[in-house]
Protein backbone atom coordinates (compact mmCIF):
# COMPACT_ATOMS: atom_id res chain seq x y z
CA UNK A 1 0.00 0.00 0.00
CA UNK A 2 0.65 3.92 -0.03
CA UNK A 3 2.15 5.89 2.30
CA UNK A 4 -0.04 8.51 3.70
CA UNK A 5 1.82 11.96 5.93
CA UNK A 6 0.04 13.15 8.96
CA UNK A 7 1.18 16.34 10.15
CA UNK A 8 0.84 16.34 13.73
CA UNK A 9 1.27 13.91 16.54
CA UNK A 10 -1.93 13.49 18.92
CA UNK A 11 -4.80 11.28 19.14
CA UNK A 12 -6.39 12.72 16.15
CA UNK A 13 -3.29 11.19 14.08
CA UNK A 14 -3.21 8.04 16.19
CA UNK A 15 -7.22 7.17 15.32
CA UNK A 16 -6.88 8.57 11.55
CA UNK A 17 -3.38 6.09 10.91
CA UNK A 18 -5.51 3.13 12.54
CA UNK A 19 -8.55 3.74 10.45
CA UNK A 20 -5.30 4.06 7.29
CA UNK A 21 -3.80 0.72 8.47
CA UNK A 22 -7.58 -1.14 8.42
CA UNK A 23 -7.80 -0.04 4.46
CA UNK A 24 -4.15 -1.02 3.96
CA UNK A 25 -2.21 2.37 4.10
CA UNK A 26 1.29 3.25 5.93
CA UNK A 27 1.18 6.54 7.67
CA UNK A 28 4.22 8.63 8.72
CA UNK A 29 3.68 10.92 11.59
CA UNK A 30 5.49 14.25 11.39
CA UNK A 31 5.38 16.06 14.64
CA UNK A 32 8.03 17.83 16.59
CA UNK A 33 6.48 16.73 20.11
CA UNK A 34 9.07 14.20 21.35
CA UNK A 35 5.75 12.48 22.82
CA UNK A 36 3.93 11.76 19.73
CA UNK A 37 1.18 9.03 20.72
CA UNK A 38 0.40 8.68 16.97
CA UNK A 39 4.34 8.07 16.34
CA UNK A 40 3.41 4.54 18.69
CA UNK A 41 0.86 3.39 16.32
CA UNK A 42 2.88 4.07 13.25
CA UNK A 43 6.87 5.22 11.82
CA UNK A 44 7.87 8.42 13.44
CA UNK A 45 9.40 11.46 11.19
CA UNK A 46 12.14 13.10 13.24
CA UNK A 47 12.50 16.59 12.84
CA UNK A 48 13.56 20.00 14.60
CA UNK A 49 10.14 21.70 13.99
CA UNK A 50 7.38 22.75 11.68
CA UNK A 51 9.95 25.17 9.58
CA UNK A 52 12.42 22.41 9.57
CA UNK A 53 12.38 22.56 5.14
CA UNK A 54 14.75 19.86 4.64
CA UNK A 55 13.17 17.06 6.97
CA UNK A 56 9.66 18.21 5.50
CA UNK A 57 10.86 17.68 2.34
CA UNK A 58 12.30 14.06 3.41
CA UNK A 59 8.90 13.15 4.61
CA UNK A 60 6.99 14.17 1.75
CA UNK A 61 8.95 12.59 -0.67
CA UNK A 62 8.24 9.20 1.50
CA UNK A 63 4.27 9.89 0.96
CA UNK A 64 1.65 9.28 -1.95
CA UNK A 65 -0.59 12.40 0.19
CA UNK A 66 -0.12 14.34 2.87
CA UNK A 67 -2.87 15.62 5.56
CA UNK A 68 -3.24 17.21 9.35
CA UNK A 69 -4.61 16.42 12.25
CA UNK A 70 -3.42 19.48 14.01
CA UNK A 71 -4.69 23.41 12.73
CA UNK A 72 -2.17 24.73 13.79
CA UNK A 73 0.32 23.86 11.37
CA UNK A 74 2.78 26.86 10.30
CA UNK A 75 1.41 27.29 6.72
CA UNK A 76 4.19 28.88 5.07
CA UNK A 77 7.00 26.02 5.56
CA UNK A 78 4.54 23.39 3.76
CA UNK A 79 6.03 24.75 0.69
CA UNK A 80 9.04 22.19 1.19
CA UNK A 81 6.09 19.23 0.63
CA UNK A 82 6.89 20.29 -3.24
CA UNK A 83 4.85 17.78 -5.47
CA UNK A 84 3.20 15.71 -2.56
CA UNK A 85 -0.49 16.67 -2.36
CA UNK A 86 -1.53 18.33 0.81
CA UNK A 87 -5.29 17.65 1.99
CA UNK A 88 -7.08 19.44 2.82
CA UNK A 89 -5.60 22.43 1.32
CA UNK A 90 -3.29 24.77 2.60
CA UNK A 91 -5.88 27.18 2.32
CA UNK A 92 -8.15 25.98 4.47
CA UNK A 93 -5.59 25.23 6.95
CA UNK A 94 -4.56 29.46 6.35
CA UNK A 95 -8.39 30.37 6.94
CA UNK A 96 -9.28 28.36 10.05
CA UNK A 97 -5.48 28.67 11.90
CA UNK A 98 -7.00 32.24 12.68
CA UNK A 99 -10.24 33.39 14.29
CA UNK A 100 -10.66 36.51 12.87
CA UNK A 101 -10.05 35.29 8.85
CA UNK A 102 -12.19 32.24 9.91
CA UNK A 103 -15.55 34.25 11.06
CA UNK A 104 -14.70 36.88 8.33
CA UNK A 105 -14.30 33.65 5.44
CA UNK A 106 -17.49 32.21 6.60
CA UNK A 107 -19.30 35.69 6.97
CA UNK A 108 -18.86 36.28 3.65
CA UNK A 109 -21.07 32.93 2.47
CA UNK A 110 -23.87 34.24 4.88
CA UNK A 111 -22.56 32.84 8.00
CA UNK A 112 -23.70 34.73 11.41
CA UNK A 113 -20.81 34.73 13.78
CA UNK A 114 -21.18 36.44 17.36
CA UNK A 115 -19.92 40.02 16.87
CA UNK A 116 -16.58 40.42 16.80
CA UNK A 117 -13.50 42.96 16.77
CA UNK A 118 -10.28 42.27 16.37
CA UNK A 119 -8.23 43.66 19.52
CA UNK A 120 -3.96 44.34 19.49
CA UNK A 121 -3.75 46.33 22.36
CA UNK A 122 -5.43 47.24 25.78
CA UNK A 123 -6.75 50.47 23.92
CA UNK A 124 -8.27 48.15 21.39
CA UNK A 125 -9.93 45.98 23.82
CA UNK A 126 -11.60 49.08 25.75
CA UNK A 127 -13.01 50.17 22.25
CA UNK A 128 -14.00 46.82 20.95
CA UNK A 129 -15.64 46.51 24.42
CA UNK A 130 -17.39 49.44 23.94
CA UNK A 131 -18.49 48.72 20.92
CA UNK A 132 -19.81 45.32 21.09
CA UNK A 133 -20.90 45.02 25.10
CA UNK A 134 -20.74 42.64 27.68
CA UNK A 135 -20.36 40.04 28.23
CA UNK A 136 -17.58 38.76 25.96
CA UNK A 137 -14.54 36.32 25.42
CA UNK A 138 -11.30 37.88 24.83
CA UNK A 139 -9.73 35.03 22.69
CA UNK A 140 -6.26 34.91 21.11
CA UNK A 141 -6.77 34.44 17.64
CA UNK A 142 -3.99 31.95 17.18
CA UNK A 143 -3.27 28.27 18.78
CA UNK A 144 -5.91 28.06 21.03
CA UNK A 145 -8.00 24.75 21.47
CA UNK A 146 -9.57 23.32 24.44
CA UNK A 147 -10.31 26.84 25.81
CA UNK A 148 -6.87 27.72 26.32
CA UNK A 149 -5.76 31.42 25.01
CA UNK A 150 -9.52 32.86 26.68
CA UNK A 151 -10.63 35.23 29.03
CA UNK A 152 -14.56 36.12 30.01
CA UNK A 153 -15.13 39.38 30.19
CA UNK A 154 -17.99 40.01 32.39
CA UNK A 155 -17.52 43.68 32.99
CA UNK A 156 -15.51 46.35 31.37
CA UNK A 157 -13.57 46.49 34.86
CA UNK A 158 -12.49 42.67 34.12
CA UNK A 159 -10.38 44.02 31.00
CA UNK A 160 -8.55 46.39 32.88
CA UNK A 161 -4.99 45.36 33.84
CA UNK A 162 -5.61 42.31 32.28
CA UNK A 163 -1.89 40.70 31.35
CA UNK A 164 -2.74 40.81 27.51
CA UNK A 165 -0.41 38.20 25.50
CA UNK A 166 1.72 39.90 22.62
CA UNK A 167 -0.16 38.16 19.82
CA UNK A 168 -2.94 39.15 18.32
CA UNK A 169 -6.41 38.59 20.43
CA UNK A 170 -10.08 38.75 19.03
CA UNK A 171 -12.84 39.92 21.54
CA UNK A 172 -16.22 38.42 20.71
CA UNK A 173 -19.57 38.67 22.04
CA UNK A 174 -21.17 36.60 24.63
CA UNK A 175 -23.59 34.53 22.81
CA UNK A 176 -26.88 33.47 25.10
CA UNK A 177 -27.00 29.70 23.53
CA UNK A 178 -29.94 27.42 24.27
CA UNK A 179 -27.36 24.51 22.90
CA UNK A 180 -24.27 23.76 20.96
CA UNK A 181 -23.70 21.07 17.87
CA UNK A 182 -21.34 20.75 15.48
CA UNK A 183 -22.15 19.74 11.75
CA UNK A 184 -19.31 17.33 10.26
CA UNK A 185 -19.00 16.34 6.95
CA UNK A 186 -16.43 14.89 4.34
CA UNK A 187 -16.21 16.35 0.89
CA UNK A 188 -14.66 14.10 -1.92
CA UNK A 189 -12.31 15.32 -4.44
CA UNK A 190 -15.19 15.33 -6.81
CA UNK A 191 -17.18 17.59 -4.64
CA UNK A 192 -19.04 14.61 -3.25
CA UNK A 193 -20.63 15.95 0.22
CA UNK A 194 -21.83 13.65 2.81
CA UNK A 195 -22.95 14.61 6.48
CA UNK A 196 -23.03 12.27 9.57
CA UNK A 197 -25.72 13.10 12.13
CA UNK A 198 -25.38 16.42 13.79
CA UNK A 199 -24.11 15.91 17.72
CA UNK A 200 -25.42 17.64 20.30
CA UNK A 201 -22.52 19.10 22.29
CA UNK A 202 -21.65 19.84 26.27
CA UNK A 203 -18.57 21.66 27.01
CA UNK A 204 -16.97 22.38 30.37
CA UNK A 205 -14.27 24.35 31.38
CA UNK A 206 -13.89 25.22 27.12
CA UNK A 207 -13.61 21.59 26.49
CA UNK A 208 -15.82 19.11 25.17
CA UNK A 209 -17.34 16.58 27.66
CA UNK A 210 -20.26 15.05 26.00
CA UNK A 211 -21.48 14.39 22.23
CA UNK A 212 -24.81 12.95 22.13
CA UNK A 213 -26.74 11.44 19.05
CA UNK A 214 -29.36 12.79 18.04
CA UNK A 215 -29.34 16.08 19.26
CA UNK A 216 -32.20 17.61 21.09
CA UNK A 217 -35.11 19.65 19.02
CA UNK A 218 -33.58 22.64 19.73
CA UNK A 219 -30.34 21.49 17.87
CA UNK A 220 -32.19 19.05 14.89
CA UNK A 221 -34.45 22.84 14.31
CA UNK A 222 -31.31 24.68 13.20
CA UNK A 223 -29.11 21.71 11.33
CA UNK A 224 -30.38 22.37 7.44
CA UNK A 225 -29.32 25.89 7.39
CA UNK A 226 -26.15 24.95 9.47
CA UNK A 227 -25.23 22.03 6.82
CA UNK A 228 -26.02 24.35 3.94
CA UNK A 229 -23.40 26.70 5.04
CA UNK A 230 -20.81 24.42 5.97
CA UNK A 231 -21.29 22.93 2.45
CA UNK A 232 -20.71 26.13 0.88
CA UNK A 233 -17.69 26.60 3.37
CA UNK A 234 -16.45 22.93 1.85
CA UNK A 235 -17.35 24.20 -1.60
CA UNK A 236 -15.35 27.24 -1.42
CA UNK A 237 -12.38 25.84 -0.01
CA UNK A 238 -12.69 22.77 -2.73
CA UNK A 239 -11.87 21.46 0.29
CA UNK A 240 -10.90 17.52 0.20
CA UNK A 241 -11.53 15.20 3.68
CA UNK A 242 -13.80 15.95 7.07
CA UNK A 243 -14.74 18.98 7.67
CA UNK A 244 -16.46 20.41 10.84
CA UNK A 245 -18.11 23.56 11.49
CA UNK A 246 -19.26 24.37 15.62
CA UNK A 247 -22.72 26.16 16.50
CA UNK A 248 -24.40 27.86 18.97
CA UNK A 249 -27.96 26.95 18.36
CA UNK A 250 -30.53 30.26 19.07
CA UNK A 251 -33.95 31.80 19.31
CA UNK A 252 -32.19 33.62 16.29
CA UNK A 253 -31.02 30.28 14.26
CA UNK A 254 -27.72 28.94 14.33
CA UNK A 255 -25.17 31.12 15.17
CA UNK A 256 -21.21 30.30 13.70
CA UNK A 257 -18.45 29.27 16.39
CA UNK A 258 -15.22 28.37 14.89
CA UNK A 259 -14.03 25.49 12.37
CA UNK A 260 -12.11 22.71 12.61
CA UNK A 261 -10.68 21.82 9.32
CA UNK A 262 -10.07 18.35 10.31
CA UNK A 263 -11.42 15.12 12.16
CA UNK A 264 -12.72 16.67 15.18
CA UNK A 265 -13.46 14.89 18.71
CA UNK A 266 -17.05 15.63 18.28
CA UNK A 267 -17.24 12.78 15.59
CA UNK A 268 -15.34 10.43 17.93
CA UNK A 269 -18.64 8.57 18.25
CA UNK A 270 -18.95 7.65 14.46
CA UNK A 271 -16.20 5.26 15.19
CA UNK A 272 -18.85 2.67 16.42
CA UNK A 273 -21.76 4.62 15.96
CA UNK A 274 -21.49 5.38 12.22
CA UNK A 275 -21.45 2.74 9.36
CA UNK A 276 -18.18 4.76 8.10
CA UNK A 277 -16.03 6.57 10.54
CA UNK A 278 -14.85 10.15 10.15
CA UNK A 279 -11.34 8.80 9.88
CA UNK A 280 -12.34 6.06 7.13
CA UNK A 281 -14.16 8.50 5.20
CA UNK A 282 -11.51 11.17 5.52
CA UNK A 283 -8.47 8.44 4.47
CA UNK A 284 -10.74 7.59 1.50
CA UNK A 285 -11.59 11.14 0.60
CA UNK A 286 -7.62 11.78 0.86
CA UNK A 287 -7.04 8.45 -1.52
CA UNK A 288 -9.18 9.83 -3.87
CA UNK A 289 -11.61 6.24 -2.64
CA UNK A 290 -15.35 6.85 -2.74
CA UNK A 291 -17.00 7.93 0.44
CA UNK A 292 -18.51 5.05 3.07
CA UNK A 293 -22.34 5.68 4.17
CA UNK A 294 -22.34 7.82 7.06
CA UNK A 295 -25.69 6.59 8.41
CA UNK A 296 -26.12 5.86 12.04
CA UNK A 297 -25.20 2.22 13.29
CA UNK A 298 -27.75 2.67 16.35
CA UNK A 299 -30.49 4.45 17.31
CA UNK A 300 -28.55 7.16 19.43
CA UNK A 301 -24.96 7.36 20.37
CA UNK A 302 -23.48 9.20 24.12
CA UNK A 303 -19.61 10.22 23.76
CA UNK A 304 -17.64 11.00 27.00
CA UNK A 305 -14.93 12.28 27.23
CA UNK A 306 -11.86 10.87 29.95
CA UNK A 307 -10.59 14.79 31.05
CA UNK A 308 -7.50 14.95 33.31
CA UNK A 309 -6.26 13.40 36.08
CA UNK A 310 -9.10 11.84 38.07
CA UNK A 311 -8.23 8.18 38.71
CA UNK A 312 -10.61 7.32 35.62
CA UNK A 313 -12.36 3.42 36.54
CA UNK A 314 -11.38 1.86 33.11
CA UNK A 315 -12.34 -1.59 34.59
CA UNK A 316 -15.68 -0.31 35.72
CA UNK A 317 -16.06 1.17 32.04
CA UNK A 318 -15.54 -2.11 30.62
CA UNK A 319 -17.58 -3.93 33.06
CA UNK A 320 -20.45 -2.25 30.94
CA UNK A 321 -20.51 -4.33 27.64
CA UNK A 322 -22.27 -1.64 25.77
CA UNK A 323 -19.51 0.82 26.29
CA UNK A 324 -16.65 0.94 24.23
CA UNK A 325 -13.17 2.24 25.86
CA UNK A 326 -10.71 4.29 24.00
CA UNK A 327 -7.49 5.51 25.65
CA UNK A 328 -5.21 7.53 23.93
CA UNK A 329 -1.71 6.13 25.12
CA UNK A 330 -1.04 9.93 27.05
CA UNK A 331 1.67 8.86 29.85
CA UNK A 332 0.75 11.85 32.54
CA UNK A 333 -2.16 12.71 33.22
CA UNK A 334 -2.61 16.62 33.44
CA UNK A 335 -5.37 18.63 34.65
CA UNK A 336 -7.87 19.25 31.08
CA UNK A 337 -6.02 17.13 29.16
CA UNK A 338 -7.85 14.61 26.83
CA UNK A 339 -7.07 11.22 28.18
CA UNK A 340 -9.56 9.12 26.20
CA UNK A 341 -12.97 8.71 25.44
CA UNK A 342 -16.29 6.10 25.89
CA UNK A 343 -18.70 5.69 23.37
CA UNK A 344 -22.02 4.09 24.49
CA UNK A 345 -24.41 2.90 21.54
CA UNK A 346 -28.10 3.20 22.20
CA UNK A 347 -29.72 -0.01 20.66
CA UNK A 348 -33.08 -0.73 21.76
P1 LIG B 1 -11.82 23.65 20.52
O1 LIG B 1 -11.11 22.71 21.43
O2 LIG B 1 -13.26 23.28 20.21
O3 LIG B 1 -11.04 24.05 19.30
P2 LIG B 1 -11.40 26.42 21.35
O4 LIG B 1 -10.32 26.56 22.34
O5 LIG B 1 -11.13 26.79 19.95
O6 LIG B 1 -12.03 24.95 21.43
P3 LIG B 1 -13.99 27.77 21.37
O7 LIG B 1 -14.68 26.77 20.56
O8 LIG B 1 -13.80 29.13 20.80
O9 LIG B 1 -12.57 27.26 21.94
O10 LIG B 1 -14.72 27.93 22.79
C1 LIG B 1 -14.86 26.83 23.67
C2 LIG B 1 -16.25 26.86 24.26
O11 LIG B 1 -16.43 28.08 25.01
C3 LIG B 1 -17.37 26.86 23.25
O12 LIG B 1 -17.66 25.57 22.77
C4 LIG B 1 -18.49 27.47 24.08
O13 LIG B 1 -19.00 26.55 25.00
C5 LIG B 1 -17.74 28.57 24.84
N1 LIG B 1 -17.72 29.80 24.01
C6 LIG B 1 -16.75 30.20 23.18
N2 LIG B 1 -17.06 31.37 22.57
C7 LIG B 1 -18.29 31.70 23.02
C8 LIG B 1 -19.18 32.80 22.77
N3 LIG B 1 -18.87 33.79 21.93
N4 LIG B 1 -20.38 32.80 23.43
C9 LIG B 1 -20.70 31.82 24.29
N5 LIG B 1 -19.90 30.77 24.56
C10 LIG B 1 -18.71 30.70 23.94
MG1 LIG C 1 -10.98 25.65 18.26
MG1 LIG D 1 -14.41 24.92 19.76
Amino acid sequence: GETIGILGGGQLGRMLAMAAAQLGYRCHVYAPEADSIAAEVCAAFTCAGWDDAAALAAFAADCAVVTYEFENVPVGPLAALGHTPLLPGARALEVAQDRLSEKTFVSGLGGRPAPFAAVDDAAGLAEAIAAIGVPGILKTRRDGYDGKGQWRIMAPADAVGLDLPATPLIYEGFIDFRAEFSVILCRAADGDVRFWDTPENVHQGGILARSTVPGSTLVRDEVAEARALARRVADALDYVGVLTLEFFATEAGPVFNEMAPRVHNSGHWTIEGAITSQFENHVRAICGLPLGDTGLAARGVVMDNLIGDAAHDWPALLADPANHLHLYGKAAARPGRKMGHVTRLVLD
